[in-house]
C-alpha cells in the first residue's frame, strides 16, 4: 500500500480525485466570474467570484482614509454615512 503524504492544501472531491483534476470552465458575466467545475465522477460545482469594478479603482490611500475616519468616529455608522452624503 502506498503511503501518501498528508497535504491539507489538496482539496479532494468526494470520489477521492483531486479537485485540480476536474475540468474548469470560466464564464464572465457583468458583475461576476463563474467557474464551473466537473469531476470525472460526474460531480459538478460552481464557484462565483465577484469581479472588481475596474472602472472605479480605489487607491490604497482612499482605503486608509476611510479606516481613519471610522477609527476617529464615535457614533453610529449609518449617521456617518448620512453626514457624508448629505
Ligand atoms: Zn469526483
Amino acid at each position: 500500500m502506498q503511503k501518501r503524504k498528508l497535504e491539507p492544501e489538496t482539496l479532494r472531491c468526494r470520489c477521492g480525485r483531486e479537485l485540480t483534476t476536474a475540468t474548469a470552465n470560466v464564464y464572465h458575466s457583468h458583475l461576476n466570474r463563474y467557474v464551473f467545475h466537473r469531476c470525472e465522477c460526474g460531480l459538478e460545482w460552481t464557484e462565483r467570484f465577484e469581479e472588481v469594478d475596474r472602472s472605479e479603482p480605489i487607491s490604497g490611500d482612499e482605503l486608509l482614509a476611510v479606516h481613519q475616519v471610522l477609527l476617529g468616529y464615535e457614533g453610529r455608522v449609518p449617521d456617518l454615512l448620512q453626514e457624508a452624503f448629505a
